[in-house]
């Protein structure tokens, strides 16, 4: 599931199935941060982790 980026380009939600926390920013920089930031977690997330040889 992409995180959802609403049209807004000044706010963003992002959330990790890991662990039920909504992160939310607003603000130009904010939101890069968060989406930066996000975009890292979901390298390291242990559940959107690549599951090699598994048909989701
Ligand atoms: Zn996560």
């Amino acid at each position: 599931m992409a995180p959802p980026l609403f049209g807004a380009p000044t706010e963003a939600t992002a959330w990790c199935e890991c662990d039920k926390r909504v992160r939310t920013a607003t603000g130009r920089t904010a939101v890069l941060r968060l989406v930066e930031s996000h975009t890292h977690h979901r390298t390291l997330c242990p559940l959107l982790a690549p599951q090699e040889g598994k048909a989701a």
